[in-house]
């Protein structure tokens, strides 16, 4: 082997180990940023509130309230009663003219099956029932409606 051809061969490994070394930092700056991508995702995860959905029946309509509480802090931060649904096909039902309708099947109820009254009642139940699930939470500071 000639004296030129081994230079070559060895210029030739150098550039190729430069060129590894390069594309290798490259690669790591990529999964570097990746990790940092979800990292900060996991954080945003972390800090979103939990959400609980009930369901209550009361007076022969439903209720599907709402309970959020800060996974960090472990408290309740809001529950919300929400509005009568329908016993029937669980629709939303609508206040018109005094009366909880149903849009779907037509069912109507009375407007005091709604009142504040009923929907803290709800939201009380609500609470309760979170608590029960979720014994490491507390409720202190929480607003219900
Ligand atoms: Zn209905």
């Amino acid at each position: 082997m000639s004296l030129a051809l081994l230079f070559c061969a060895a210029a030739g490994l150098a550039l190729g180990l430069a060129l590894g070394w390069a594309l290798g930092r490259r690669a790591a700056g990529a999964q570097r940023a990746r990790a940092e991508a979800l990292q900060a995702r996991l954080d945003e995860a972390a800090a979103a509130p939990e959400v609980w959905e009930g369901r209550i029946e009361h007076f022969d309509v439903l209720w599907f309230p709402v309970v959020a509480a800060s996974r960090q802090s472990r408290k309740v931060i809001s529950v919300k009663a929400g509005v009568p649904h329908c016993p029937k096909c669980a629709a939303a039902l609508v206040l018109v003219r005094g009366e909880w309708a149903c849009a779907d099947c037509g069912v109507r109820r009375p407007e005091s099956l709604a009142d504040l009254m009923v929907v803290d009642s709800i939201a009380k139940q609500a609470l309760g029932q979170f608590l029960q699930r979720r014994r490491d939470y507390r409720a202190e500071g929480s607003t219900a409606a």
